[in-house]
């Protein structure tokens, strides 16, 4: 790529060095070399953002959200390393990690509570994904159906045979399902089809442009409607206002998960959260 560009940019043939190309090949780099660390170091945390029920204005339960805390760096994005992870075939450990962390925690919360975890689509590969399930259910005593599983729509554009097969097999334990940013990908209806769904996560990107735009609004509206015809669960990620909460709820959504409701929270504040939820609903109700 570099040669490439220094040929084209007209800027002299001497140009073979791209330094913000270089940059970031040298932060990515060090990344990796931490990031194969990290685990071991003890450098991932956990955070739970609270899923909210639209219609009795419950809790249901809360999305398990990884953070990085890098010795030097602070705190690195999932949306960065992540996809380094995948890359370099740590998100197996990793997810692994994620998984038995956010059922022990979850096991500890009052029992009508679940966890949402996100799985990354490698973690579909070599099959084993029903096996490590299982063993984070049993090791940390928390019934399956308090497990839910997030799949981005991406995820299912390839291994389809194989994301379907471990699919139902962790649906059959009682695990429940859950496509996540459904309307980024190609939004197949024949998706919603052919696997086992729960819930549909509408992506965050069309409650913010349903603020200002017809399109999304109309998307919103054919997705809640789906969602209602098919029994599925829809979910609307990213809701921060009040005026988009009323809007997910007139258009049928049957949950949220925003900033309006809350932010992504330590486990250690989980109680205090419910028990402030439960006290303003209570005055709401007077
Ligand atoms: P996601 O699964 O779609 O998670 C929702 C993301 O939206 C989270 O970002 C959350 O903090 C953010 N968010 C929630 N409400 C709002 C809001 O009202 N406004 C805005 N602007 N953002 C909101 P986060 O934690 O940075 O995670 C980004 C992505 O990284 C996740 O998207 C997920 O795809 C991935 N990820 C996070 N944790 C894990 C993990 O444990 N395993 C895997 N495989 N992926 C993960
Ligand atoms: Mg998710
Ligand atoms: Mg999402
Ligand atoms: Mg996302």
């Amino acid at each position: 790529l570099a040669l490439y560009r220094a040929k084209n940019d007209g800027r002299g043939r001497y140009a073979l060095f791209d330094p913000e190309l270089h940059e970031k090949m040298q932060r990515r780099r060090a990344l990796e070399i931490d990031l194969r660390r990290a685990l071991a170091f003890r450098q991932f945390v956990l955070v739970y953002q609270p899923q909210v029920d639209l219609v009795r204005n419950r809790v249901t339960g809360f999305e398990a959200l990884i953070r990085w805390h890098h010795p030097e760096r602070g705190v690195v994005s999932p949306l960065e390393f992540i996809p380094l992870a995948e890359e370099i075939g740590l998100i197996t450990q990793i997810g692994e990690w994620v998984l038995r962390t956010a059922c022990k925690d979850a096991a500890g919360w009052p029992d009508d509570l679940s966890v949402s975890v996100n799985v990354s689509p490698v973690q579909f590969r070599g099959g084993n994904l029903g096996d490590i399930v299982v063993s984070a259910l049993g090791g940390a005593g928390l019934p399956a159906h308090r497990l839910e599983l997030e799949i981005t729509e991406s995820a299912l554009l390839n291994y389809t045979d194989e994301v379907l097969a471990t699919l139902k097999s962790v649906k059959a334990l009682g695990v429940q399902v859950s496509m996540d940013d459904f309307g980024t990908g190609y939004s197949s209806l024949s998706y919603l089809q052919k696997f086992p769904f729960d819930k549909i996560k509408i992506d965050q990107s069309f409650i913010r442009g349903a603020d200002s735009r017809l399109e999304c609004q109309a998307v919103l509206r054919a997705v809640a409607g789906l969602g209602m015809s098919l029994g599925m669960k829809t979910i609307a990620e990213g809701v921060e206002t009040e005026e988009q909460l009323e809007r997910v709820r007139a258009e049928g959504c049957t949950s949220v998960q925003g900033y309006f409701t809350g932010r992504p929270i330590a486990e250690i504040d989980i109680d205090a959260f419910l028990s402030s939820w439960n006290r303003q609903k209570e005055a709401g109700n007077e």
